[in-house]
């Protein structure tokens, strides 16, 4: 520990000076920040392997660049700046995502790719030295908002997704992956797993902005995580009986959007009650017509908590008083789980060693959002650094987090890369 060592506690203290890294954090920000921001919603659009994109990239190996370290590309598209030896192994790796979903904020990702520049800045100027290699990532296609599914870059160096099915992928104009990633200038007959370069990672840590309230809640600047909530999608296929709305009397209809607004209601009372949370947030009606009964509702219910028991507690909850209902109107039900994600444990030395690091008084909080760390946990000791969000609202231009926050995070994780890489 230093003398930079930041008072992560308390809210309304002002984040103590440190103008390596808090002045190259503010001037990385304003770079940054144009790139890909939709005019009209002020929200970001920077989707995998597009013009946004590749200006990301720019920028980032730019940075790299001017720092004077070791740039590369992976075989996935994921982009590394190295202090350091890449291939001497143990090495310390910071980093996050500069992809969005759609009209997404500006620190969901890019928080910690600046955080993490600013941070070795902020070592620099420190004048620490190193006895471990160094690496800042920018994974690619974290948020999946183009060929839908999540974590791509991490996903395929992991082994957790291979170069079969990421060929299936496509976009919502039928451009699939390897030729979206062509047309970007990256080699698509690479793609696959990488455990040679995950070999050589002895510690990755993912900062990023809070995607929730604990932190305003506690009054904290900073939190390490803890693990991430398993998570599953479930679909629920409601069906009766197609009929007119004018002449069928309400005693005679078989309604299957009655039973699904049951289990809608049903869903938020059991998730309430086990302090998970439940959402039905798409459906799909047939015939879909202003003047029919449905024929067939679907909904699809995305449902997470704390862990696995609550989780299948709420879930089979929901399903019960689904099919009991469906019983009641006369509805026909079936439940398909689509996909299930096991809970995320970060590994527990790595995340008491983070805590002794900061003092050992940073809230330590579990989350309900996905991310590349969760991904290269199964491969290697991860560990994740939160910064707060007053509002907690995420993907949406409304996301936000306070620059004497964004500060505090950069002194963090400043903190942590010196406790781990420069023993
Ligand atoms: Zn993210």
């Amino acid at each position: 520990m230093t003398s930079h060592t930041p008072d992560h506690g308390a809210a309304g203290a002002p984040a103590p000076a440190a103008p390596g890294g808090a002045r190259s954090f503010h001037s990385m920000w304003n770079e940054l920040a144009p790139i890909g921001r939709h005019a009209d919603t002020g929200g970001y659009r920077r989707y995998a392997w597009t013009g946004a994109d590749a200006d990301c990239r720019t920028w980032f190996q730019e940075q790299a660049l001017a720092r004077g370290l070791t740039y590369e590309t992976d075989r996935n598209g994921n982009q590394w700046a190295w202090l350091g030896d890449p291939l001497a192994g143990d090495a310390v790796v910071t980093g996050s995502h500069l992809d969005s979903v759609p009209d997404g904020g500006a620190f969901d990702g890019p928080l910690g790719v600046v955080s993490s520049f600013a941070a070795l800045d902020e070592l620099r100027h420190r004048g620490a030295e190193f006895s471990r290699p160094l690496a800042i990532t920018n994974f690619g296609d974290e948020e999946g908002a183009r060929f839908g599914l999540a974590c791509v870059g991490s996903r395929l160096t992991a082994g957790q997704l291979t170069k079969e099915k990421a060929y299936e992928l496509r976009d919502g104009d039928g451009v699939s992956l390897p030729r979206a990633m062509e047309a970007a200038g990256y080699d698509p007959d690479a793609i696959g797993a990488d455990p040679e370069r995950l070999a050589r990672i002895g510690a990755f840590v993912e900062l990023h902005v809070e995607q929730g309230r604990a932190l305003d809640l506690s009054g904290d600047r900073v939190g390490i995580a803890s693990a991430i909530w398993p998570h599953g999608r479930w679909r629920f296929d409601f069906r009766g009986e197609a009929n007119h709305a004018g002449t069928t009397r309400l005693v005679d209809r078989r309604d299957p959007m009655l039973t699904y607004a049951a289990t809608v209601l049903a869903a938020r009372t059991e998730a309430a009650l086990a302090g998970a949370v439940a959402t039905f947030g798409k459906i799909a009606v047939e015939p879909n017509g202003v003047n029919a009964i449905p024929s067939l509702v679907r909904g699809w219910l995305d449902s997470r908590a704390a862990d696995q028991a609550t989780l299948d507690t709420v879930v089979t909850a929901i399903e019960k008083a689904a099919h009991e209902r469906a019983e009641q109107d006369g509805i026909d039900l079936a439940v398909v789980r689509e996909s299930f994600t096991p809970v995320v444990e970060f590994e527990h030395a790595l995340r008491d060693e983070l805590n002794r690091i900061l003092g050992g008084a940073v809230p330590v909080l579990g989350t309900g959002a996905g991310h590349d760390a969760g991904i290269l946990s199964a491969a290697v000791p991860t560990a994740m650094l939160f910064v707060r969000n007053p509002t907690g609202v995420s993907h949406s231009p409304r996301e936000f987090a306070a620059e004497d926050d964004c500060t505090a995070g950069v002194l963090a994780l400043a903190d942590v890369l010196e406790g781990l890489a420069c023993r």
